[in-house]
């Protein structure tokens, strides 16, 4: 929305985006409507601005819960523009009828993300039929069900009680890090949910995702990575158990349905209770095997997507991997804390490793434009 303030004056509005431009590589500039273009001009001095005819421009929502427009127009293939920034669909020179239906179309599907209580409620009863005829995939079908906006609301629950025992780090700088590694992985990724990421301090390797889309980060994470690209590599693969809503998984089977229908429904007192007499088992417990390998597939794609090398997700794990053998052989009870809810298993780094070797040999990636060790500093920090 940072085109507000430029609206002033006679200048054109300017919308926060980017480009994906042929090579694969992702641009960040600046949009703007001209009478006849959609102008993008690169944040980067010596890169030139490329310009789509506003004549069969196309125009669609995708990305992370539709909340990206991209701009596309077959005269220029190879090339397409994105923004976050709705109100570019307002802007006077995409008014012609021709844009229309498609505008129309991204404004109305954005409407009906917002259901009503009735989803809720058939929801619900089809978890409830769901959770008589048994589990497996009528499971997960049901899960799948539940409306985002319940799990949201879960979410908040959980997310506060957990917050309450836990020292959220809140400098800026190394919030603005994070928010640099996950950006291009958040813009990419087709999410039923929002993701939203938070550092806690905690001397154990790990990260973990809770339902509703939260996914915190424990700072020793962040100090034992040698780049930004392995931490983005954990970020994408607990995105993963975000988009596959693992967490709520695993909340209705541990606390129960009923429990977790009455706090959907606005009775949170049975949640409360759970949650507080439960403790953290949300931090301790552990995904099955499938889980984690449903994590790492779609969190390698996610990286792929958003142009990120991948090796960084395997190098971390093998280390990880180190740090757990040399744990175990010194009799120390902390054995299994590092990455225990995720444990880096050969069988998980051969599959990341398998998934590299599959990519084409003239793949090159972004590097992620961040100095780690600022933030490690950062963290590092008496508060
Ligand atoms: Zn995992």
């Amino acid at each position: 929305m940072e085109d507000l303030t430029t609206r002033s004056g006679q200048t054109t509005a300017e919308f926060e985006g980017a480009a994906f431009i042929e090579d694969g590589s992702r641009i960040a500039g600046m949009l703007r409507v001209l009478p006849g273009t959609l102008e993008f001009k690169p944040n980067v001095a010596d890169q030139h601005p490329i310009q789509l005819p506003l004549d069969n421009l196309e125009i669609s929502a995708g990305g992370n819960q539709n909340r990206l427009i991209y701009f596309k127009n077959p005269a220029r293939t190879g090339i397409s523009l994105y923004t976050t920034d709705r109100s570019i669909l307002k802007e006077q020179s995409l008014q012609r009828p021709a844009l229309q239906p498609a505008i129309k179309k991204i404004v109305g599907g954005h409407r009906r993300v917002k259901a009503g209580y009735w989803t809720l409620l058939i929801a619900t009863l089809g978890i409830l039929a769901a959770a008589w005829m048994g589990r497996g995939l009528v499971f997960q079908a049901a899960i799948d069900s539940i409306p985002p906006e319940a799990e949201i609301k879960l979410g908040e629950l959980v997310e506060k009680n957990l917050t309450s025992t836990m020292s959220v780090i809140k400098d800026p700088v190394v919030n603005e890090g994070v928010e640099t590694i996950t950006r291009p992985l958040t813009e990419v990724a087709e999410s039923p949910l929002p993701f939203t990421f938070h550092v806690v301090q905690h001397q154990e390797v790990n990260a973990f995702a809770i339902p509703g889309g939260s996914i915190f980060i424990h700072s020793a994470l962040i100090e034992k990575a040698n780049s930004a690209e392995e931490i983005a590599g954990v970020m994408a693969h607990e995105m993963a158990h975000v988009i596959h809503r693992h967490g709520m998984q695993l909340m209705v089977r541990r606390i129960g349905l009923y429990v977790l229908i009455g706090a959907m429904f606005g009775d949170t007192q049975g949640l409360i209770a759970a949650l507080a007499d439960q403790g953290g088992f949300l931090l301790s417990q552990k995904f099955s095997r499938d889980f984690e390998r449903q994590a790492d597939e779609t969190g390698f794609k996610i990286l792929v997507a958003a142009n990120i090398d991948p090796s960084g997700m395997l190098t971390f794990f093998e280390r990880i991997k180190e740090i757990q053998e040399e744990q175990m052989s010194d009799t120390e009870q902390s054995a299994m804390a590092i990455m225990g809810t995720h444990p880096a298993t050969e069988e998980r780094i051969e599959f990341i490793r398998s998934k590299i070797q599959e990519l084409p040999e003239d793949r090159n990636f972004r590097k992620i434009p961040l100095d780690i060790q600022k933030i490690q500093r950062r963290i590092s920090l008496p508060e």
